[in-house]
């Protein structure tokens, strides 16, 4: 038995499922998960001293590789002066001004600890300031895990929610509309029907949690064009996107202005952070200023924002790293496919920047329904198979595979020939 297998079986007695997050438990793909005991630039290495190139990157945050140079020694420096004061500090300014520049439609900014609290916490002062209640959301985004955003759509035809998860009353699921992701005769449709009912519709720019899935052209414009003819909040969940594909988020890309911005994951450098912002006399509503209550011990943690910061700081001095990300990332792609290809499997790769997807499917992905056609047994034996042989790729197939700038051109090298051994063998 291997240490990993060891402690898993210990962890499963102890915490439920072995894990604190469960996709970490590598259900989808079987096998149990590795235990990692330390990451280095591109690679992890588990317990048992194997090494793997990451494509996980801590889900996201680590744009920069594991245990970055600076990052690492400015939090060393931050360490020495105190973990938490409780207390403002300079740092939180810094960060806040720093987001606002990459993001002018935050145009006031609040830290918090994580992205589901950020998102929580945008719905609570959409519902306050527009005084309704009905959220939408777009099927296989994931917004964290509050009870009003874990509902699941009905099928078919956009219906009122229905609980997607135990323990989220069906009276707080009601609330939540689900409608597939770039369809846009339906979201004109539940917009006539129950528009002047919703507080806020949220989507993910470039959803990245069903696997990567793209908007098409005129999905993100007409949302906004729509929701503000209704009066209806738009929140934009750039909680992967956010510094993903540019310095900013995707509302730069795509010049979009939503009225509230989520973000986490790279903002906080690796460590746990969240934010949200927006418009002036929407953020205004947040307690102390005024009355939607929002609070945490340890919100704007110093070290944490100190790793944010860094992070976003290098992001901005060194914009060309999304150009060579995307390089790098697109080559990926485009060896994979082929390597597929040649071997008559059919995938559908759905790529952006430095993150991308491949379905084990013909046909074109653009929603969660066409996502969920795609072959999750083939997907296992590949990730399997890519494992044994030093690459860790997302355990399940609706994850994204993210790149970062610690990458080499050895790394792309080596993840391509261990692709074209994981296809002969599945
Ligand atoms: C990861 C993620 C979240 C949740 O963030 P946590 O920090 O895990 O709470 C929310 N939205 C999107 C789009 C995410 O990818």
């Amino acid at each position: 038995m291997s240490i990993s297998q060891e402690l898993y079986f210990k962890s499963s007695q102890l915490i439920p499922g072995g894990v604190n997050s469960p996709v970490r438990a590598w259900t989808a793909v079987g096998g149990g998960p590795l235990f990692i005991a330390r990451g280095q630039g591109s690679k992890i290495y588990d317990v048992d001293g194997k090494e793997y190139i990451d494509y996980v990157l801590s889900w996201g945050p680590l744009i920069l590789g594991h245990a970055y140079k600076q990052v690492v020694e400015g939090i060393k420096k931050q360490l020495e002066k105190g973990l938490s004061y409780g207390a403002p500090t300079e740092q939180e300014l810094i960060l806040a001004e720093l987001i606002r520049e990459a993001m002018p439609s935050m145009e006031m900014v609040r830290l918090v600890n994580s992205g589901t609290e950020a998102i929580m916490t945008a719905l609570r002062i959409a519902r306050a300031y527009t005084g309704r209640k009905k959220i939408l959301k777009f099927e296989g985004c994931y917004h964290g895990h509050s009870d009003s955003l874990l509902a699941r759509a009905g099928s078919g035809l956009a219906t009122l929610g229905i609980p997607g998860c135990p323990g989220v009353p069906e009276e707080v699921a009601s609330l939540t509309l689900t409608i597939p992701y770039n369809d846009l005769n339906t979201l004109k449709e539940i917009i006539n029907v129950h528009g002047d009912d919703i507080a806020a519709a949220i989507v993910e720019p470039v959803a990245g949690n069903m696997g990567v899935v793209i908007p098409e052209k005129e999905f993100l414009p007409e949302l906004r064009r729509l929701t503000q003819d209704k009066g209806i909040l738009l929140i934009f969940d750039e909680v992967i996107t956010g510094f993903r594909f540019t310095w900013g988020g995707w509302q730069n890309v795509v010049g979009i202005s939503p009225d509230l911005t989520c973000l986490g994951k790279i903002i906080g450098g690796g460590l746990p952070i969240g934010a949200l912002g927006g418009k002036r006399d929407i953020m205004s509503l947040l307690a102390p200023l005024g009355p939607v209550y929002q609070a945490g011990t340890l919100s704007g943690n110093p070290v944490a924002t100190c790793a944010g910061l860094i992070t976003l700081q290098i992001l901005r001095e060194r914009k060309d790293i999304y150009t060579s990300l995307a390089d790098f990332t697109g080559t990926l792609c485009r060896e994979i496919e082929q390597i597929f290809t040649h071997r008559g499997l059919a995938i559908r790769i759905n790529h952006m920047g430095s993150m991308f997807t491949i379905f084990f499917t013909e046909e074109k992905v653009r929603d969660f329904a066409s996502a969920a056609r795609s072959d999750v047994k083939r997907y296992a034996q590949f990730f399997q198979e890519m494992i044994r042989q030093g690459i860790y790729p997302p355990p399940s197939q609706f994850e994204a595979w993210f790149t970062s700038i610690a990458h080499t051109a050895d790394d792309l090298e080596k993840t391509i020939a261990a692709c074209r051994r994981a296809v002969d063998l599945i």
